[in-house]
């Protein structure tokens, strides 16, 4: 028999947490799928500090930390390990988490989004031996290197920066003329001496046999080919919602972020919700995502008080 929850929350970033947090305190013993990777995109970011109530700053990971023993505080129940299947196609819901079997009256979704890569064989060869989708993590082995950093947003901009902090010499490569990181942490970029553009450049092929020895760029003006030696190659150009559990049973969008009802958190089927940065394309902050965890988990909450109502009837 598997176990039945009224709420099943899959995915444990700011939002999942945050939904957690409060349905928790809504006295609906949440049960959160955490993950193996447990505590979403903030762990692997360093210093985070735009998050309101830490005017000194605090680390991505330690944040998470606090998020976490929130929800625990109030009785959520966490399962560290991945959902390997959620059936949305009668009620109540089935998540099946290795040989664990529930069912859920509401499912609240917030798996968030993951690294984009640039696509080519030798990417994924040499990831992990001088090719990296994580400052954070992988930023101290290039101590004194001189690496590159792909992308023009936030992340990029953000990662080049952090990047100088070990690198000698710290390369951003972006496709276009202009970057498309907020204002703030271009003038922070433009600023650093350890800071070189590559403008109007794509990295076409990464270097090396076991180990990243450069990078081969393509002028996308000109066409032309050179290359750059540099043996850390961070890829920052973005990322891709985690909605393979949900292909085929949710409205998604065009670009595959699930689809909410305007100004809810309400997808396709009813005592579905979906938060945070799987559903949100246009602000994918920490504290946006926390702010539709806590509105997934009043809606899941007004739900099951109406379906209740309803049985009752
Ligand atoms: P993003 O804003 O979508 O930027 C992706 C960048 O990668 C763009 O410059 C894009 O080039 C480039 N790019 C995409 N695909 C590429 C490819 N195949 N080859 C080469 N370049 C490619 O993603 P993001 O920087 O990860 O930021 C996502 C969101 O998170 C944004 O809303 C951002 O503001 C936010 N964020 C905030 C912070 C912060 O406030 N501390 C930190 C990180 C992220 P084009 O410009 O030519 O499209």
């Amino acid at each position: 028999m598997p176990e039945h929850h009224e709420v099943v929350i899959v995915g444990s970033g700011p939002a999942g947490l945050t939904a957690a947090v409060y349905t928790a305190r809504a006295n609906l013993e949440p049960v959160v799928v955490e993950g193996l990777a447990a505590g979403g995109q903030l762990m692997l970011t360093t210093e985070v500090e735009n998050y309101p109530g830490f005017p000194e700053g605090i680390m991505g990971p330690e944040l998470m930390m606090q998020f976490r023993s929130q929800a625990e505080r109030f009785g959520t129940r966490f399962i560290t390990a991945d959902a390997d299947r959620v059936d949305l196609s009668s009620r109540p819901y089935r998540i099946t988490v290795g040989d664990l079997e529930m069912t859920a009256d509401a499912v609240i979704i917030s798996t968030g989004a993951s690294a984009r890569m640039l696509g080519f064989d030798s990417e994924s060869r040499l990831l992990g031996h001088g090719v990296s989708t994580c400052a954070t993590c992988d930023g101290f082995f290039f101590r004194d290197h001189e690496i590159a950093v792909v992308g023009g947003g936030d992340s990029a901009v953000e990662e080049a920066n952090f990047l100088t902090k070990f690198a000698r010499k710290v390369i951003l490569v972006h496709r276009r003329h202009e970057l498309r990181a907020s204002k703030i942490m271009q003038d922070r970029a433009l600023a650093n001496p350890k800071i070189e553009f590559r403008w109007n450049s794509e990295v076409i092929e990464a270097l090396g046999d076991d180990k990243l020895a450069g990078v081969r760029l393509r002028d996308t003006v000109t066409g032309e080919e050179s290359e750059l030696a540099v043996t850390g190659l961070f890829v920052a150009i973005g990322h891709t919602p985690n909605t393979a559990l949900f292909t085929g049973q949710l409205d998604l969008d065009e670009n595959g972020y699930i689809e909410t009802a305007p100004d809810s958190t309400q997808t396709s089927i009813p005592g579905v919700f979906a938060c945070g940065d799987v559903q949100d394309h246009t602000y994918r902050q920490a504290i946006t995502a926390a702010g539709s965890g806590c509105m997934a988990a009043i809606e899941a909450e007004r739900y099951l008080e109406t379906a209740k109502h309803l049985a009752q009837a």
